[in-house]
């Protein structure tokens, strides 16, 4: 893979990710901006012992605009966007609206003095964009493999720097599709967020791995992955991945596509296993769309290890995985995360994991 990196006009990142024999490219971004400024902050909540991301610059950002306003498509004589090329394959930049930022204010004292139960902290991480495509109409279940291999490659790169800065403690990749997840906008791009903190979630699985480690003396990951492989809700299994519905899968369509070697994040997949998954995933992601013949809104999540485990043992504990799922429940109904849900976190899930992997499997090709 080529990669250029070079700077839009305020000074944030931006990386072109190319076939090894393209030629080369010459950035210019000739807009005039502001620079970038941020006010996030973390703060502490101390009832479930969590950082709390405060970002009020970002009620201002880009909403839902018109398809030839579109900011992640190729700039043109005339019209300007966050892409200054006619053309691209793979684009990461920085968002300029980050929620994390290395630019990050200075929040003072790290507790209240007067009550010490206030804690905040400088929400300094980094936010990127991935534009998957430069055409506005494709999404990522359209891309040909070789189109997704570069993808892979945009993400491994984005793992792999990264992980190596002091003040990210965990990589998040992620994709949001569809107006009804919150996405604002059309164009398709996914997204990485570099965290200062280990993430909630994250916390919970190394927990619980750590757990059955003690009890067991086996890795979880790999006993669940075993366990799934026998099991009625297999979506695929091929040379490198297995992708399943979880027995306990909180949302109707919920799948986990686990690579068949335990690794702790993207940077350790081999050519195969990278081959492998970008021919397997866009076919996961058309037959999900095959469920109900209409485009389902998704999030995927690529669950990765922590960067710097202050406890070595650890870092053998978490497995890269990904989660992808759906909020659709059928044509037409969408699942709302209601009381149960968000105020007490407990699941109710009204597609049975069993049902769900079989019309998933139907709709496989
Ligand atoms: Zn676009």
């Amino acid at each position: 893979v080529k990669r250029t990196s070079s700077h839009l006009a305020d000074g944030r990142e931006i990386i072109y990710f190319d076939p090894d024999d393209a030629e080369s490219r010459e950035i210019i971004d000739a807009r005039k901006l502001p620079s970038v400024t941020s006010n996030s902050e973390l703060r502490y909540d101390f009832l479930l012992d969590e950082w709390v991301g405060i970002a009020g610059q970002r009620q201002e950002r880009t909403f839902l605009p018109a398809t030839d306003e579109c900011p992640l498509c190729p700039s043109r004589e005339g019209r300007l966007t966050e892409i200054p090329s006619s053309d691209y394959r793979v684009v990461v930049f920085e968002n300029r609206f980050p929620a994390f930022s290395m630019n990050a204010p200075d929040t003072g004292p790290f507790v209240d003095e007067a009550t010490t139960m206030f804690a905040r902290r400088p929400a300094v991480g980094r936010c990127e964009v991935v534009c998957f495509s430069s055409d506005h109409t494709k999404s990522l279940a359209d891309l040909s493999t070789s189109e997704m291999r570069l993808v892979l490659d945009a993400w491994v790169d984005r793992t792999a720097v990264l992980s190596q800065l002091p003040e990210v403690a965990q990589v998040f990749v992620f994709e949001n599709r569809g107006e009804e997840i919150g996405v604002t906008l059309g164009h398709p791009h996914g997204q990485v967020y570099a965290y200062p903190y280990i993430t909630p979630r994250t916390r919970r699985m190394l927990i619980a791995a750590r757990n059955h480690h003690e009890r067991t003396g086996r890795n979880l990951f790999d006993d669940l992955l075993v366990a799934e492989q026998l099991g009625p809700r297999v979506i695929e299994r091929t040379e490198h991945w297995t992708a399943f519905v979880p027995a306990a899968a909180r949302w109707p369509f919920e799948i986990h596509l686990f690579p068949h070697r335990r690794i702790p994040n993207l940077t350790a997949l081999t050519h195969a296993e990278l081959d492998d998954f970008a021919d397997l995933y866009p076919r996961i992601l058309r037959a999900l769309d095959g469920v109900y013949d209409v485009h389902m809104p998704y999030i995927a999540a690529w669950h990765q290890g922590p960067c710097h485990f202050i406890d070595s043992a650890d870092s053998a504990l978490a497995a890269l995985h990904l989660q992808l799922f759906s909020i659709r429940r059928a044509p037409g109904k969408l699942k709302y995360l209601a009381g149960s849900e968000s105020a007490m976190d407990a699941f109710v899930n009204d597609v049975p994991p069993e049902f769900a992997a079989q019309l998933i499997r139907k709709a496989m090709l």
